[in-house]
């Protein structure tokens, strides 16, 4: 059977890496999370107290930084492994969801993140999710959906996500920090977050995961039975 690429982008804490696990699962894809990507790079300069607006520390620290992921299909998780150690529960912190946006902005981490995202496309069959994948790392991918939520609700459900995590923190903190990362997101220079011409858009703010996973997997079907 034909497989193909889909790219799923929006704002944060929309369920992209929610539902881009899902459509993975059901198709029997590979998925990758990119935002996680840029989460341990950011991590990365953080523990390595490297600045990444200081041109010779991001020379070094991408010269140092290998990125990899650890897929569990059982039970549906995709770990990232910094250098080989697992550090997907330290990227969710908050000291991290802090400053990622601003890491994000540096054109050299980004092609960095970029040429590691675009090696899955090897073999098609993948879903990813991101701010640029449809516009930037995968402009020629079969499906692109941009996805949308209410800002009520995204908080709500960042709130609820750090809560099933053991991460304590509070509305107020959660709703500064999304918007803060919107609008570094929206307003940057190099590939900023922004709806590929191309792109279908999802406004999942009614729809429960399973509805909105069986409105995706009709359109992927659509494209690869085509
Ligand atoms: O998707 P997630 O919220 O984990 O992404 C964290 C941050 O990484 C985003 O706020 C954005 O600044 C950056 N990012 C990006 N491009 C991507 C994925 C994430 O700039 N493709």
């Amino acid at each position: 059977m034909k497989k193909i690429i889909i790219t799923i982008d929006g704002y944060s804490s929309c369920g992209k890496s929610t539902l881009a696990k899902q459509v993975a699962k059901q198709l029997n894809y590979v998925f990758v999370d990119s935002g996680a990507m840029y989460r341990a790079v950011t991590y990365y300069f953080i523990k390595n107290n490297l600045n990444w607006e200081l041109a010779e520390d991001v020379t070094n620290a991408l010269g140092k930084i290998s990125l990899a992921f650890e897929y569990n299909y059982e039970n549906g998780t995709s770990d990232i492994l910094l250098n080989g150690e697992n550090v997907e529960n330290e990227i969710r912190e908050m000291y991290v969801n802090d400053k990622v946006s601003e890491v994000a902005v540096i054109k050299e981490i980004r092609e960095f993140t970029v040429a590691e995202q675009q090696k899955n496309s090897v073999s098609k069959g993948i879903v990813m999710d991101g701010r640029d994948i449809g516009t930037v790392v995968f402009p020629n991918a079969e499906l692109k959906i941009f996805l949308t939520a209410d800002p009520e609700e995204r908080v709500e459900r960042r709130y609820n996500q750090l809560l099933h995590l053991g991460k304590s923190v509070d509305r107020e903190e959660i709703k500064k920090n999304l918007e803060k990362r919107d609008y570094i997101d929206t307003h940057r220079e190099v590939s900023p977050l922004k709806k590929a011409d191309d792109a279908i858009t999802l406004d999942n703010t009614d729809l429960t995961t399973t509805e909105q996973l069986e409105i995706v997997l009709g359109w992927a079907n659509e494209k690869i039975n085509n």
